[in-house]
């Protein structure tokens, strides 16, 4: 295995870790409300495929050498960079998200709506993170299917997923969500994008 293809499992291997707890402890919640749809569920197993599946075929069998393309160094370095900001986000989300986590779309019966630190900079930096690792992602596997089939599925999920997560935080905190809409940018920085 390649340092960057080990690079990309290591980070992986982080991300888990800061998932764990917070996936345990959120079971023991009362759920108020629940949008979990077959296409949702279908889309996040794809996910799955695409983020790990196909890049662990790719590291530990010969199968899809015959999509291999190879880099300069320095652009393996540049994804290494990325991919540490992917995870720098992701666990600023996870630290201020707290237990109002979920992996689909659920409100618990003590959900609070979030407006602070990452939060107050974006409202989906969960996403953010993964719009990161997705560009990341073909820089460490140079691999034209382990590389790019996240990329492939995440950018119609993050479409729908945003759609119907706006759409039930709107039923779930109506004005206070459409004022935080107004304030705070989606994955870009409010800040950023009035200067293009
Ligand atoms: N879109 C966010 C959160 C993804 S996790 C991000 O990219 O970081 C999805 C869950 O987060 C949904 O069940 C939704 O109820 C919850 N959620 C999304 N934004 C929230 C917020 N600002 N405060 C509290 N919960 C939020």
């Amino acid at each position: 295995m390649d340092i960057f293809t080990a690079i990309y499992f290591i980070a992986i291997i982080i991300e888990m870790v800061i998932r764990a707890p917070l996936n345990k402890k959120r079971r023991q919640e009362k759920m108020s409300e629940r949008r979990i749809t077959t296409q949702e569920k279908t889309m996040l197993g794809l996910l799955w495929i695409g983020m790990f599946v196909i890049p662990i075929v790719y590291a530990a069998s010969n199968w899809l050498d015959f999509a291999n393309y190879a880099l300069p160094t320095w652009a393996g370095w540049l994804g290494v960079v990325i991919i540490s900001g992917a995870v720098f986000v992701f666990w600023r989300a996870h630290a201020d998200l707290g237990l109002n986590w979920s992996p689909s779309l659920e409100i618990r019966e003590k959900h609070e709506l979030i407006t602070q630190g990452i939060y107050g900079v974006i409202r989906h930096p969960m996403y953010a993170s993964q719009f990161l690792w997705i560009i990341a992602q073909p820089l460490l596997l140079q691999n034209w299917i382990a590389g790019w089939l996240d990329l492939l599925v995440f950018i119609p999920f993050y479409f729908l997923r945003v759609r119907a997560e706006e759409k039930l935080m709107l039923d779930s905190f109506g004005d206070q969500y459409q004022e935080y809409m107004k304030k705070v940018g989606g994955v870009i920085p409010k800040s950023i994008s009035r200067l293009q």
